[in-house]
């Protein structure tokens, strides 16, 4: 059967496009590249989404503004952000959360700890995961055809608008003329060649916190056809992880909260930055970058038993030691060297009287560089500690530009039958920095955008 509507991809964003075009009436395929199993992209590791509202609505409390939103947006971006798809993603973002309930996605209040975001960001009961399966389950009672192991390798852009896809499936290439495409393929992050072109050798040491199937082939074939572009191929969402996570789909519980309460050293045992700089969520993100620069892209954790308890633990448990030099050995790293950094910290500390684990406490090394202005205690008491650190990259800013009916276009104009959603065109709206909860708002909102103008223009 001919479909009137292809939605490329089988994450958030597709899933909103292709229940919206239904819904509205086109008949929808989504060719999606990963097996059964794999469904779902980096979609399926996510916990929540941001959401504004004026006053509790689901399981936010309180309100959170417009203008909060978007003044928290303008912070981690330093203003790279196109304002007017910025302003139309949040403000979407509201009527999002009770049409993600229509179509089965439930919600839980968020967890204490070290986030505390009961106010900006929902919850998804069960997770990404849960999310991606009950959008399937949707998708399947509107009568929606889904086609795993489909990766599509060309769209052939004719003047203004796409002719046709070729995608492989079965070991063949198969070919369709559909009237309306919505990509919704996600970044390039998966591709190690790309990431290494945009980022210098060090890419290789990366690790991808996500899907494997997100390689840029649909992104690079449309670029290639002169499709507009946003973003920096540089420019992408990268956190440091534990070492020791699996090259891809290491996903939520690789993450490590420990640096505030820890030195960080590079693989010559020497501290680079400050560990306390700012409360964990808030410099979670500019750590990957950090460990991206340090010689073969690896940072070492190091902290003692007193701070163990301070922080959420991760999959792997922490390398133990009786003393600092045999921790060392066990990392590898050069004890003498890590013996003199530790004691040239501690020796640094001054009074930590103050010491609050939560709140910026002022508890600050003195002639000490680089300094650890917050959190800043000996590191002395047995059992010692130590975890490995790598970047580790959630997704790639590079993406199409679009419209606020997420359209994409050419220099000659608006590409009549292609639009766009989610990650593959989320660099539009994050120019650089990240915003928790932010990538499956602009998936939903672009998603639901693109499955109406697709099912509008294919009728
Ligand atoms: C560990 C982790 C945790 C995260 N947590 C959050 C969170 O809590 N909140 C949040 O907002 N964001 C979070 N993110 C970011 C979030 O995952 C993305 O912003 C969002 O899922 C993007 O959705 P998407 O549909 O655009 O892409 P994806 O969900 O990645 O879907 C892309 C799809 O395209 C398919 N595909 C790729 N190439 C082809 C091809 N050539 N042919 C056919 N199909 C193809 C893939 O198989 C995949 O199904 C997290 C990311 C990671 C990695």
């Amino acid at each position: 059967m001919a479909h009137d509507v292809v939605v490329i991809g089988g994450g958030n964003a597709a899933l909103c496009a292709a229940m919206t075009a239904a819904e509205a009436g086109a008949s929808v395929l989504i060719l999606e590249t990963a097996p059964k199993a794999y469904r779902g992209g980096n979609s399926r590791h996510t916990r929540n989404f941001r959401c504004m509202h004026k006053g509790p609505l689901g399981p936010l409390v309180d309100d959170y503004s417009e203008d909060e939103y978007l003044a928290d947006l303008m912070k981690v971006t330093a203003g790279k952000t196109d304002g007017d798809l910025a302003r139309l993603a949040i403000r979407s973002s509201e009527e999002c959360l009770p049409w993600m309930q229509d179509h089965g996605v439930h919600f839980q209040p968020s967890l204490s700890g070290t986030l505390s975001l009961a106010r900006t960001n929902a919850f998804f009961m069960g997770g990404g995961k849960s999310l991606v399966n009950a959008y399937y389950r949707t998708a399947a009672k509107l009568g929606i055809d889904v086609l795993y192991e489909a990766q599509v390798t060309h769209l052939e852009l004719a003047g203004d608008q796409i002719a046709w896809i070729d995608y492989s499936h079965g070991g063949e290439i198969h070919r369709i003329t559909p009237k309306a495409v919505v990509v919704a393929s996600g970044g390039f992050q998966a591709d190690t060649e790309w990431l290494t072109r945009a980022w210098g050798p060090a890419a290789k040491n990366f690790l991808i916190r996500g899907t494997p199937y997100n390689r840029g082939v649909v992104l690079a074939d449309l670029l290639d056809q002169g499709v507009q572009s946003v973003g920096d191929a540089d420019q992408c969402h990268a956190v440091a992880i534990d070492g020791r996570a699996p090259k891809f789909d290491g996903g939520i519980v690789t993450r490590l909260d420990c640096v505030p309460f820890s030195i960080v050293v590079n693989k010559n045992a020497e501290r680079f930055y400050d560990e306390g700089e700012d409360v964990w969520p808030k410099r979670y993100a500019i750590w990957g970058r950090l460990v991206a620069a340090q010689p073969d892209q690896v940072g070492y954790v190091i902290i003692d038993a007193k701070s163990l308890n301070l922080f959420m633990p991760s999959v792997f448990p922490p390398l133990k030691a009786d003393t600092i030099e045999d921790l060392a050995r066990q990392m590898g790293l050069p004890a003498d060297r890590l013996r003199s950094t530790v004691d040239d910290f501690n020796a640094a500390c001054g009074d930590q009287t103050g010491f609050h684990p939560t709140e910026l406490d002022g508890v600050a090394t003195s002639g000490l560089t680089p300094a650890k202005t917050n959190w800043a205690r000996p590191i002395t008491e047995p059992p010692f500690y130590g975890y490995s650190l790598r970047t580790g990259v959630t997704f790639t800013y590079l993406g199409l530009k679009v419209d606020e009916n997420a359209q994409c276009s050419t220099q000659d104009g608006p590409i009549k039958n292609l639009w766009a959603a989610g990650e593959t065109m989320a660099g539009s709206i994050l120019g650089q920095g990240y915003l928790a909860g932010f990538g499956m708002t602009i998936g939903t909102v672009f998603g639901r955008i693109a499955g109406r103008e697709a099912a509008a223009h294919a009728s």
